[in-house]
């Protein structure tokens, strides 16, 4: 566990959090292998808080992910485990998974299917495919996948009741 993502995690909203994260796809993209750091007029906004001299935006963005996950899950207004009826399908069916996905992490349209850079391990290209038509993702790097509960469980770092509250919220 490094430094860096646990001062993220300490001192970043989540959603901020996500917002490193994108603009670490950016940058990586940007500069096709990652190793080459960008223009230092650049850095100001993303590393204000460190005395960082060169990124290895890879790695980077492994802590940024990391601090995702060391996040405490926040308390889910709207879902009370034993309370009621909640129909996950109909949660499930109100929202669309290439939104879900791409309020995380920069997805990018490939003919019917849309393709991402793997938050889950250290991808280089982008190995994670979402399927609109069955609402399921998979990446063809670490061979996680499933539907959109499944990648809200390992993006936040919560178990299934966690997922689905969350998606409720959405
Ligand atoms: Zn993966």
């Amino acid at each position: 566990m490094s430094s860096i993502a646990e001062y993220m995690a300490e001192n970043l909203s989540r959603q901020e959090i996500v917002k490193q994260i994108k603009k670490c796809d950016t940058a990586i993209t940007v500069i096709g292998d990652g190793t080459r750091p960008l223009p230092e007029s650049t850095w100001g906004e993303l590393i204000d808080w460190n005395n960082l001299t060169s990124i290895d935006w890879p790695a980077y963005k492994n802590n940024c992910v990391e601090a995702l996950r060391l996040l405490k899950p926040k308390p889910a207004p709207t879902y009370i485990p034993g309370k009621g009826t909640v129909d996950i399908n109909a949660i499930k069916a109100r929202v669309d998974i290439v939104d879900v996905i791409s309020g995380y992490i920069t997805v990018r349209k490939t003919g019917r299917r849309f393709a991402a850079v793997c938050p889950f391990h250290n991808d280089k290209s982008p190995s994670l495919i979402i399927y609109p038509e069955s609402q399921s993702w998979h990446c063809f790097g670490c061979n996680l996948g499933g539907d959109v509960i499944e990648f809200i469980k390992r993006i936040e770092n919560v178990d299934f009741t966690g997922a689905v509250a969350i998606l409720g919220n959405k």
